[in-house]
């Protein structure tokens, strides 16, 4: 890793970026992984690099969610490994969850070498190995465990490409997603969308699933059904036409010349 002086203004998203340089270099995220993820911080960016209140809202329901489920997965591409791997092993720890890997560009050594990795952050077992079933897509993401998401009921699918999230729904999965892009096609298909960093979205729900996992069925069924995901969509949207406005206001740049 490179020797970031703690006192750059851009230290964290400096640091970020070499976890996912790194995890190229060790074979864990592929070489379009980083393309992703900066389109991930463009979409950080405009939503402040903050958590906005809806995504907390989408996170506890997301855990209400994977608490209910009878098989939740949670599925891992190179980025959230190189990103947080002893999050996902905690959030899947609290949520009695499977992890699996899945992967768009899959070669069997980078499904090796992401599942060697999460075991040696402490995971027990990681699915992904098997690629025993399939589901109907062309490419890597295709190709699952029976055991895992082609059984699952519940899947959580962090930085996601927009087919598997539209073909898991037409399986009558539901599906969690995680990204930072309002208007994705993850996003949009998703029964519950987070549209906040894995970063912060995953510490947030480890700490949602310590208290919750003790909740009864009725009042985890009531944080669902309290949940809107066309409102947090909108609420995102919102989020980022504000930062935009107040943005323009602050540096003297008219911002009626957009209407
Ligand atoms: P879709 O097919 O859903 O329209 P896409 O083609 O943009 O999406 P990818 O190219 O796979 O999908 O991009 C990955 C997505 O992951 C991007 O939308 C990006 O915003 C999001 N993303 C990247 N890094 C992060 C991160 N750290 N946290 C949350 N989301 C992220």
């Amino acid at each position: 890793m490179a020797d970031i002086p703690q006192n750059h203004p851009r230290y964290e998203s400096l640091v970020t970026r070499d976890l996912i340089v790194d995890g190229v270099k060790n074979g864990i995220t592929a070489i379009h992984g980083l393309t992703a993820h900066g389109r991930g911080e463009a979409f950080d960016y405009l939503i402040g690099e903050k958590t906005i209140e809806m995504a907390v809202c989408a996170q506890r329901a997301a855990v209400a969610m994977l608490l209910l489920a009878k098989k939740p997965v949670i599925s891992v591409n190179g980025n959230t490994a190189a990103l947080v791997p002893e999050g996902i092993i905690k959030l899947a720890d609290f949520t009695q969850s499977e992890i699996e890997v899945n992967l768009f560009h899959r070669t069997e050594t980078r499904v090796h070498r992401i599942v060697n990795h999460l075991k040696s952050k402490g995971a027990h077992d990681v699915l992904g190995q098997y690629g025993d079933a399939k589901i109907d897509l062309s490419h890597g993401r295709g190709i699952v465990d029976k055991n895992g998401i082609f059984s699952a009921d519940v899947v959580l699918v962090p930085l996601e490409d927009g087919d598997r999230c539209q073909t898991l729904v037409g399986m009558d999965k539901k599906v969690i997603s995680i990204d930072l892009n309002p208007l994705s096609r993850t996003s949009n298909s998703s029964t519950i969308s987070i549209i906040d960093n894995v970063l912060r979205a995953i510490p947030n729900m480890i700490e949602f699933a310590k208290v919750m996992k003790s909740n009864n069925n009725h009042s985890l069924q009531d944080v669902i059904d309290s949940y809107n995901n066309r409102e947090a969509l909108s609420s995102a949207i919102y989020e980022i036409g504000e930062n935009l406005k107040s943005h323009a206001i602050e540096n003297n740049i008219p911002w009626n010349h957009f209407k």
